[in-house]
């Protein structure tokens, strides 16, 4: 082969890596620990798992989960760890939309008694805010008052790009594993698996026609026993797509995240539908999702 192809040859591999190593995503996990139904062992385990990946991820807290002693050396070991950034997510997990204003504000403030003076403890900021099911309000009014409010009170709403509903699958997955069902455990496992992949496809060419390149996409999970058994393979998949995983603060630098939002509904959608504009382009995309409605059905008939 001529020399000049050879060449040739190496800077378009040289190029295409650089095109593949661009997609960054951003690891969240909402309602830390893990819920006072499960064993707050799961959130200490996921802790180590997140430590052995050695990925950064942001944390969504809920103090009300935090009330024995067990569990508050559990959330002071998420907190201490280096690559963990705090966020709140209120105390007790309310729908901000049916919630009087005053009681959500004080749902913040009750959300962070534990989580400020720890965060102070290992030098890290408390300014992230994720609102329960990302209810941010049933019409404009809503939106707009707590966004003030969250503003004075130093907190950033917390976006997210990418979900694929795995309390759904974990509710699905701990109930075979409960009743020792570990094949069909498994089989839940990798349809998660594959749901979030679809997921990503999804938003991935929402990014390419809304914003001709790969934003930076931020991926909401929960702390749960199917993220502890699940949450490995995802983040070796994505990292097998060319994915980097990057810190929220990494990720809120990409300029989308300053665009203007124009969804006023109650429903907790990623943030691509909230910039759109256009009602009926929202409908056309999240007809286009991946069909989880065999898996509804099944969590629907749960017993
Ligand atoms: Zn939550």
């Amino acid at each position: 082969m001529p020399r000049t192809i050879q060449l040739g040859l190496l800077l378009i591999t040289i190029l295409s890596l650089e095109s593949i190593a661009q997609k960054r995503v951003a690891f969240t996990i909402d309602d830390v620990p893990t819920p006072s139904t499960s064993p707050v062992e799961i959130s200490n385990r996921f802790l180590s798992k997140i430590d052995s990946m050695g990925i950064p991820a942001t944390i969504f807290i809920n103090e009300e989960r935090v009330r024995v002693d067990k569990h508050q050396k559990t959330l002071e070991a998420w907190l201490k760890h280096p690559l963990i950034t705090p966020g709140n997510h209120t105390f007790n997990h309310p729908r901000y939309s049916i919630t009087p204003f005053d009681q959500f504000i004080q749902e913040v403030k009750d959300g962070e008694r534990l989580t400020r003076p720890l965060a102070e403890k290992y030098n890290k900021e408390l300014k992230h805010f994720r609102f329960p099911f990302n209810d941010l309000g049933k019409d404009s009014a809503q939106h707009i008052l707590i966004e003030n409010a969250l503003h004075e009170l130093n907190y950033q709403i917390s976006p997210f790009t990418v979900e694929s509903s795995d309390w759904m699958f974990n509710a699905l997955y701990t109930r075979h594993i409960k009743k020792g069902e570990l094949e069909k455990a498994k089989a839940i496992g990798e349809q998660y698996v594959n749901a979030t992949m679809d997921y990503f496809d999804h938003f991935e060419e929402l990014s390419q026609e809304m914003f001709n390149r790969d934003i930076a996409q931020i991926y909401l999970c929960h702390d749960n026993l199917l993220n502890l058994h699940y949450a490995p393979e995802i983040i070796t998949q994505l990292k097998a797509r060319g994915y980097e995983i990057i810190s929220m603060d990494e990720a809120l630098e990409d300029e989308v995240y300053a665009l203007p939002t124009f969804y006023y509904k109650k429903y907790g959608v990623s943030w691509f539908y909230r910039w759109m504009q256009d009602s009926d382009l929202i409908d056309q995309y999240m007809r286009a999702e991946p069909d989880l409605s065999d898996a509804y059905k099944a969590y629907e008939n749960r017993n």
